[in-house]
C-alpha cells in the first residue's frame, strides 16, 4: 500500500509515519517528489488498519496496491528509478548502448572489441563468460578467465561490464568482476538465483523469459527487490512465436507497457530479439523511439568466426553506422546518448 502525505510535509511528519510503519514490521520506501511525498509500505495490511494513519492530519490517504507486484509497481514509486553506475545514470534522460560479443572468446577478441565499441560511443561492454547453450557440446564460456579479460577491458577503456550469471554458486564471483549482472532469458524464473541476486549490491539486468508474460516478468523483478536489491532493470529480448524468419519476436510494445506499470529502467536487446544482424540497427532505433533507456547489442570483429551468435552480431563498421544513427535519433527524442554526447 502507499501512504500519500499532504503537500508541504516536513521531515518530522515523514519520520513519524515511516517510524510507525517500520515498528509494525513494514518494509518502507520513501518517494519524495516536488509536489507530493509518497511512502510505499509492504507488510501485513491488517496491521496498517490498526495504525490508523489516516487519522494523522498530514496524511492525505492510504491506498492499497492491487497488483500482485508491489515494489516494482509505479504506484509504489511514481517517478522513474535511476540506477547509477559510475558517472552514468540509467533510467533518466541518458540513453546507453551496451555492446560486445555474445561470448568472451579470448583476451585479444574482447580487448579489440572493447576499444572499437568505446570509440563508437558505447558505455558498457557486454560479453558472456558463462554461456547458456542449447547444446551441451557447444562452447560453454571461459568462466573466471573470461571475467578477468572483461575486467581488463574495463581498465583499458573505462567501459563498464555487463555479464551473465547462470548459477547461484557463481553470484559472488561474477559480482566481483561485473558492474551489471545479467539474468538470461532461460533463468528469468530461477527463483533461487533471483533471491541470491537480491543479496548483492550490484545492478541486475533481468531478461524476459522466452515465453514469459509481462506479469510473470514483473513478479521475477519483485523477487529481487523484495530481497533488498532495488537496482533492477528489464531487458526485452524477444519471445517465442510461430514466426521462424526471425529467431524471436521482439515485443517492443513491452517498452511502454513496462514504463506504464513500473518505475524501473528498460533496455532492449535487438540481437537476440531478431537473430539477424541486418535487423539489429532498425530495431535498435525502434526501441529508443518506443522509450527504451538503452540497447544491448552483439558486436564481433569477425562475426563469421564467432563461436556463438555470429549471424546476429554486427561488424565494427556496422556498429559505427548504427551509433551515428542513434545519435541523430536521440537528439530528436530529447535524450542524451551517453558516450557520444558526453
Ligand atoms: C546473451 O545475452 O548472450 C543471451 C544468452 O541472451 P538471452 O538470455 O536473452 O538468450
Ligand atoms: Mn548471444
Amino acid at each position: 500500500m502507499i501512504v500519500v502525505l499532504k503537500t508541504g510535509c516536513g521531515d518530522a511528519e515523514i519520520q513519524e509515519v515511516t517510524g510507525r510503519l517500520a515498528q509494525e514490521g513494514f518494509k518502507v520506501h520513501l518517494s519524495q517528489g516536488v509536489e507530493k511525498t509518497i511512502i510505499g509500505a509492504i507488510g501485513d495490511r491488517s496491521r496498517l488498519e490498526a495504525l490508523d494513519l489516516e487519522a494523522l492530519p498530514w496524511v492525505e490517504k492510504v491506498v492499497p496496491i492491487l497488483a500482485p507486484y508491489k515494489l516494482v509497481s509505479r504506484e509504489f514509486h511514481p517517478s522513474n528509478s535511476i540506477i547509477k553506475i559510475g558517472q552514468h545514470e540509467i533510467g533518466g534522460s541518458e540513453v546507453h548502448v551496451m555492446a560486445g560479443p555474445c561470448a568472451v572468446e579470448s583476451r585479444a577478441q574482447i580487448i579489440e572489441t572493447a576499444h572499437a565499441v568505446k570509440e563508437a560511443g558505447a558505455t558498457f561492454l557486454r560479453g558472456g563468460a558463462f554461456k547458456p547453450r542449447t547444446s551441451p557440446y557447444a562452447f560453454q564460456g571461459l568462466a573466471e578467465e573470461g571475467l578477468r579479460y572483461m575486467a581488463e577491458a574495463r581498465e583499458e577503456t573505462g567501459l563498464y561490464v555487463v555479464t551473465e550469471v547462470m548459477d547461484v554458486r557463481d553470484v559472488e564471483l561474477v559480482a566481483e568482476y561485473a558492474d551489471i549482472l545479467q539474468i538470461g532469458a532461460r533463468n528469468m524464473q530461477n527463483f533461487f538465483l533471483l533471491k541470491q541476486l537480491a543479496k548483492i549490491n550490484k545492478p541486475v539486468l533481468l531478461k524476459r523469459g522466452p515465453s514469459a508474460t509481462l506479469e510473470e516478468w514483473l513478479m521475477a523483478a519483485e523477487y529481487i527487490m523484495d530481497g533488498g536489491n532495488y537496482q533492477v532493470m528489464f531487458c526485452e529480448r524477444g519471445i517465442r512465436t510461430f514466426e521462424t524468419y526471425t529467431r524471436n519476436t521482439l515485443d517492443l510494445s513491452m517498452v511502454p507497457s513496462l514504463r506504464a506499470l513500473s518505475h524501473l529502467p528498460v533496455i532492449v536487446d535487438p540481437s537476440h530479439g531478431t537473430g539477424r544482424w541486418n535487423l539489429v540497427h532498425p530495431m535498435a532505433k525502434a526501441a529508443l523511439a518506443a522509450g527504451a533507456d538503452g540497447v544491448i547489442v552483439e558486436v564481433h570483429p569477425q562475426p563469421e568466426k564467432a563461436v556463438s551468435d555470429g549471424k546476429q552480431s554486427l561488424t565494427i563498421p556496422n556498429f559505427n553506422l548504427m551509433m551515428q544513427d542513434l545519435a541523430r535519433l536521440t537528439t530528436v527524442l530529447d535524450r542524451n546518448l551517453k558516450g557520444v554526447d558526453g
